[in-house]
This record gives C-alpha cells, sequence and structure tokens, in this order.
C-alpha cells in the first residue's frame, strides 16, 4: 500500500468515525475523535478514550495527558507527528468515566482496521483498557514497560506490544511518571528488534518466492504482501526510525536504560 493509498483509507475510517452512531457514546460527544499521525509510521500509540479538550478539537491527546506523551516522546527525540496516536473508544465517555465493554467492542472494528492499514511494528498502548485489548487479563503494574507479540486478531499481523501506563495517570504520580520515562526509553530498541524480525520474517518468504520466479514467470508477489513496514522504513527512514540506531540490548540490560 503506497502512502496515498494509506492516507486515503484513515481518512475513510475517520469519516465513518464522525458519522458513527454504534454505542451509546455518541450521544453525548461533540466530536469523535478518530486519530492522527504519519502514515507511513512503524509505531502506534493507543489510549483509552477522548476527555474534556479532545472531544472539544476532535484530536487524541491535546490536553494535560498529551502534554506529558509529547514530553515522553521528546525523551527519546522523537516527535508526536512521527507516530500515530488514537484511542480504543473514539467519543468522549461521560464525565471522562471508564469505557464499557460494550462500548470497547462496538469501536473496535476501527482500530482494527487503522492497525491493518498502518502495519506497525510496534504498538504502545497507554492505560488498562488499551492493555487489555492486546494483553488480556494481564494488570498494568505488572506487565508496564514489559512487550508480547501482538495476536494478529487485533489487526496488527506482525507487532510488538508494549504497555505503558496511561499519561493522565501518570500525571497524577508521580512514581507512575518516573516509571513512564524508564518504560518509553525502551522504545527505540523494541522498535530495532521488531524490524529485524519483520525484515528476516520478509526475506524467509521471499526466498521461496525468487526461486518460484526462476522457474516461472506467473509467481511474482506483489510487493504489498512480501515487504514489511519496517523493510520500506529502511528505504524511506520515518520519523520515529531515526532515532533507533542503538544496538539491540538484551531484555535485562534494556531494563536498566533510564533517563535520569
Ligand atoms: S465510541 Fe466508537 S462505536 Fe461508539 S459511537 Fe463513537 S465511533 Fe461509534
Amino acid at each position: 500500500m503506497t502512502r496515498d493509498e494509506r492516507l486515503a483509507a484513515l481518512e475513510q475510517i475517520a469519516n465513518e468515525v464522525r458519522a458513527c452512531s454504534a454505542c451509546r457514546l455518541a450521544e453525548g460527544r461533540t466530536r469523535a475523535v478518530p486519530g492522527e499521525g504519519d502514515p507511513d509510521t512503524e509505531v502506534i500509540f493507543v489510549g483509552e478514550g477522548p476527555g474534556f479538550n479532545e472531544d472539544r478539537e476532535g484530536r487524541p491527546f491535546v490536553g494535560r495527558a498529551g502534554g506529558l506523551l509529547v514530553r515522553l516522546l521528546g525523551s527519546i527525540g522523537w516527535q508526536r507527528e512521527s507516530v500515530f496516536i488514537t484511542n480504543v473508544v473514539k467519543c468522549r465517555p461521560p464525565d471522562n468515566r471508564d469505557p464499557e465493554p460494550d462500548e470497547i467492542a462496538a469501536c473496535a472494528p476501527y482500530l482494527r482496521r487503522q492497525l491493518e492499514v498502518l502495519d506497525p511494528a510496534v504498538v504502545v498502548t497507554l492505560g488498562r483498557y488499551s492493555m487489555g485489548t492486546f494483553m488480556p487479563g494481564a494488570r498494568i503494574g505488572q506487565v508496564h514497560g514489559t512487550t508480547r507479540p501482538a495476536d494478529p486478531s487485533t489487526g496488527a499481523r506482525d507487532a510488538t506490544v508494549l504497555a505503558m501506563y496511561h499519561p493522565a495517570a501518570a500525571l497524577r504520580t508521580p512514581a507512575l511518571e518516573r516509571e513512564s520515562y524508564e518504560d518509553i526509553a525502551r522504545l527505540a530498541g523494541i522498535l530495532q528488534r521488531s524490524r529485524d524480525r519483520r525484515a528476516a520474517a520478509a526475506a524467509a518468504a521471499a526466498v521461496p518466492s525468487a526461486e518460484q520466479a526462476a522457474g516461472t514467470v506467473a509467481a511474482s508477489p506483489t510487493g504489498a504482501v512480501a515487504t514489511p513496514a519496517g523493510a520500506g522504513a529502511a528505504q524511506a527512514p520515518l520519523g520515529a526510525s531515526i532515532q533507533t540506531a542503538e544496538p539491540p540490548a538484551p531484555a535485562d540490560a534494556e531494563s536498566q536504560l533510564t533517563l535520569f
């Protein structure tokens, strides 16, 4: 899929979100918040739902929590424009209450389609409800800062999931804010390893195709299938990828990384 095709697909999803009334959250919203970011990114951040400011502006993470997210990204030399940011529910729950399971379920197809379009190498979950989508049954206090392979049924067909606290929770508790800086310090290394894994998988998949192509003209795979986002990123570095030159670190050493 080309950049223009991804842009068009994301805008199509956004238009559907803006017109959606599939759950009760449509009744109280001012503006739906589909999400925004670089259509070429390898990293998607998934929060829980829009708050007061997001509901007014129709953009994700523009309030105080968004300010912390920008600072967290800045601590590793990234900008929010280099990633894609969205939520598990696209409309504001009343009084900023937690989203209900049926609301998350109703909204899930939009997130799944966004993930299918973006095909990220890394999904960063922000908060319990986002984590619950990608790490069912986990507890945020135990798994923040850790990774798991994404279940392809989420729409992320070959991604690593990194769990983090929601920035709003980190703003309320200094210890969580400190841990959030430590968690995001792992992100560049996690992206590099995911990118390497995807490139290796693509190379392995290309071998039989190349052999097949040598025997018959008809068997040429499409670039969209054979070339993962990571391989594409090597040709056209993304905003996020520029900062990932550090060599892969073993998990235990990586956990020692800190910004302080
Ligand atoms: S939260 Fe999602 S499912 Fe519910 S109305 Fe908004 S866009 Fe539709």
